[in-house]
């Protein structure tokens, strides 16, 4: 049971890889062919846009700065996921992505707050203490913290060093628990 007094007046914060779909692991998800949504994450996004006023996804994506993928692929992919998410009447308010490499100095990407904080300029009603990170790795989980918001791990068989406040199997695990 989840504690927390969730209403519209929440933001949902959504890591990508490993959360909303099929993470590739020690690679990139680089084309819509490659992209596959995590079992019922359309259904889930749908059920907790009824609730949410704004769900934001907040991604690192170094496979751009390694030359893996190009930017246009990127926003393609995220174009087709908010399509397929649509579909379901569910709504993404906006996808926040890290470009840069892990080891660069001036990187935006979790667990550093700077995609958070974006956020938060364009659209200043968010609030921190009232906002839900939602992700799969330590970093997602830090980059919560680091801004003071409510954090939910989806367990994948990344190891797991810093706790959140709840953890569940899936994002459809996490949003049934948000309606009972
Ligand atoms: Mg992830």
């Amino acid at each position: 049971m989840i504690s927390w007094d969730i209403d519209s007046s929440w933001t949902l914060f959504l890591d990508r890889d490993g959360v909303i779909n099929k993470r590739i692991m020690g690679g990139y998800v680089t084309c819509i062919e490659e992209f596959q949504f995590e079992d019922s994450v359309p259904e889930a996004i749908a059920q907790l846009s009824s609730i949410f006023s704004h769900l934001f996804v907040v991604t690192n994506q170094q496979g751009i700065a390694k030359g893996v993928m190009s930017e246009s692929n990127l926003l393609e992919i995220h174009r087709y996921m908010i399509k397929e998410i649509e579909k379901m009447n569910g709504r993404i308010s906006k996808c926040y992505y890290a470009p840069e490499l892990k080891n660069d100095p001036f990187s935006t990407r979790k667990p550093q707050p700077t995609m958070g904080l974006k956020a938060k300029e364009e659209f200043p009603a968010i609030s921190f203490e009232k906002s839900i990170m939602v992700g799969d790795t330590d970093s997602d989980i830090l980059f919560g913290k680091n801004l003071g918001m409510k954090t939910v791990r989806i367990k994948t068989e990344e190891p797991v060093n810093t706790e959140a406040d709840y953890t569940f199997n899936s994002l459809i695990e996490f949003s049934k628990h948000i309606f009972l």
